[in-house]
């Protein structure tokens, strides 16, 4: 058996990030920056109105209250044709560029209107600048937009359009490919015959890489035979930048994965036995430069892998740093009770932040492998040391999957 942190760090080694391209903005959410990012140009672009209301000169409102002659009207969007002189104000709405000769804003909310408008009466004096945002406020240019390696969110991208960018370097995100083995396995509604069961991994799996946004091919269902695992992962790693398969990785006669894996893979391919559990089971080989995990069958094993390494693995190859998920504490609120067995133990938990600020969890049922639905059930992982188990109340580890 092999510590959890050996079996990732020997799968990571084998996954490096794919080489950087342009990618479009609208492509873009959830990629990481392969240069740091400079602006060329100021943002705001001019001079504005942080308010709507009157553009003045605060020289002008020192003796408050006084009247301001409006000379001209400025809406967002339009370039001032006026100067400001003393004794003038000019109408003006958020967003709109501060007309030459002003100096400040004041709010609508703080005037008063005479003479249909013709004169502004300002009640009280205001600063010089007061409302106006300056340009290049957010960003100036040659300043650090971005450094390199930073996960572009939404945020992100309206910086980026705000600087009139289309495009940037970054590193694509792989296809991933997801294929199922096992003579028992059938899809959709028909009648089971004996011995049959509905393939849910392929549904799983698919779901968890379209989660962080991947594209996932769907390489469908292969019987328990070497040639057939064969065409379909040589296929697979043809259309994908990376293949995950589920089942055939045990130690029965009919694990066939593991075989196929140990010819196309050659000496990258290890077939891996880790102190965890569920997921203790993973083969991993690169075959045609393509990293292939082959996932253990029972469904909340695939799933624990997808988490442990085939997550880690994309997100390294998308240009991640820290790609692995980091645990933070919790309290069990109930007891999280298993046997020693020189494993860590991950137990499927509800978990919810309190009142007191932490994040309680409670184990959602069953604990068995083969127990899909109390891992639907689960929005995190509870990593359990090998040992007695958690009692209630006391602390414990856990990783958040989908915590909402
Ligand atoms: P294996 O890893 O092939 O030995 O499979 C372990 C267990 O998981 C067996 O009970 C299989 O029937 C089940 N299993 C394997 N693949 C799937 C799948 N795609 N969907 C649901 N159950 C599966
Ligand atoms: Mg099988």
């Amino acid at each position: 058996m092999i510590s959890l942190t050996e079996a990732r760090t020997f799968v990571l080694s084998h996954c490096q990030p794919n080489p950087s391209e342009d990618i479009p903005l609208t492509e873009a959410l959830g990629c990481v920056t392969a240069v740091a990012i400079f602006a060329d140009a100021p943002v705001p672009p001019f001079a504005n109105s942080a308010m709507d209301g009157f553009a003045v000169r605060a020289a002008d409102t020192v003796d408050a209250p006084v009247r301001l002659k409006v000379i001209g009207e400025l809406p967002a969007g339009t370039a001032p044709t006026m100067e400001v002189g003393e004794g003038e104000a000019v109408r003006i709405m958020t967003g709109a560029p501060v007309p030459p000769g002003a100096d400040a804003i004041v709010m609508i909310e703080k005037v008063e209107l005479e003479s249909d408008g013709d004169v502004v009466r300002i009640t009280a004096p205001v600063e010089k600048g007061v409302h106006v945002r300056p340009a290049g406020q957010d960003l100036s240019p040659g300043q650090l937009v971005f450094p390199a390696l930073t996960e572009l969110g939404p945020g992100h991208l309206g910086v980026l359009a705000s600087l009139g960018m289309t495009d940037l370097p970054a590193y694509p995100r792989p296809r991933v490919g997801v294929l199922s083995t096992g003579d028992e396995l059938v899809d959709g509604p028909g009648v089971l015959e004996p011995g049959q069961i509905r393939d849910s991994n392929r549904h799983t799996l698919l779901a968890l890489v379209r989660q962080l946004g991947l594209e996932a091919v769907d390489l469908g269902l292969v019987a328990d035979d070497e040639k057939s695992i064969s065409k379909a992962v040589e296929r697979g790693v043809g259309e994908c930048d990376l293949l995950v398969t589920s089942g055939g990785v045990s130690m029965g006669d009919l694990d066939h994965v593991k075989t196929v894996l140990d010819r196309l893979g050659g000496q990258s391919m290890r077939w891996m036995q880790i102190a965890i559990k569920p997921a203790h089971p993973l083969a991993f080989g690169v075959v045609a430069g393509k990293p292939v995990f082959g996932l253990p069958g029972n469904p909340v094993s695939a799933m624990v892998s997808f988490e442990l390494f085939v997550f880690p693995a994309i997100r390294q190859i998308m240009g991640h740093e820290f790609p692995a998920r980091a645990a933070v504490p919790a309290i069990a609120d109930e007891p999280l009770p298993r046997a020693r067995d020189g494993k860590v133990h991950y137990f499927r938990v509800q978990a919810t932040h309190m009142s007191d600020g932490r994040f309680h969890v409670k184990p959602t049922g069953g604990q068995a492998s083969n127990l899909l639905r109390t891992m639907a059930l689960a929005n995190a992982l509870a990593v359990v040391p090998d040992g007695p188990g958690i009692a209630a109340g006391e602390p414990v580890d856990v990783l958040l999957l989908d915590y909402r």
